[in-house]
């Protein structure tokens, strides 16, 4: 029951009230079919994320070069650049407005910060300001 609701949701809680989430984060610590499922589609949310960007930096490089050596025909070359770009950034736009990928970039960039942060010397950690320190540890 609980597991074809996540399935609906492509195993997203992200867009739950946290006071929401309790039973289904109980059933992905409980259910490794979830969880891996979760897992995975995360993945792909983030991999459509890194190849739209990819792409877009692509096309842009390519319109860069045509601008810098001026082939011949270099007009309808940067028009086909451009409408990859364009093309590109809309894929990215609807990835990241359709699917938790953005909360989920935030989450690994949270959890590389803490790490970072608890390999920190002690008297440089007490420097940081208090509120940053909230946010990483959560305490
Ligand atoms: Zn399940």
């Amino acid at each position: 029951m609980v597991g074809k609701i996540l399935a609906g949701w492509r195993y997203d809680i992200s867009g739950l009230a946290p006071e929401m989430r309790g039973d289904y984060e109980l059933h992905f610590a409980g259910c490794e079919h979830c969880s891996k499922r979760q897992k995975l589609h995360r993945i792909i949310d983030i991999s459509l994320i890194v190849l739209a960007s990819a792409s877009a930096a692509v096309f842009l490089l390519a319109f860069a070069v045509i601008r810098h050596f001026g082939p011949r025909h270099a007009f309808w070359l940067e028009v086909g650049a451009l409408a990859g770009f364009a093309l590109s950034a809309l894929i990215w736009l609807i990835v990241a407005v359709a699917t938790p990928a953005p909360m989920a970039v935030v989450d690994v960039a949270m959890l590389g910060a803490r790490h970072v942060h608890d390999r920190l010397p002690a008297e440089i950690r007490e420097k940081l300001p208090e509120e940053i320190r909230v946010k990483l540890t959560g305490s």
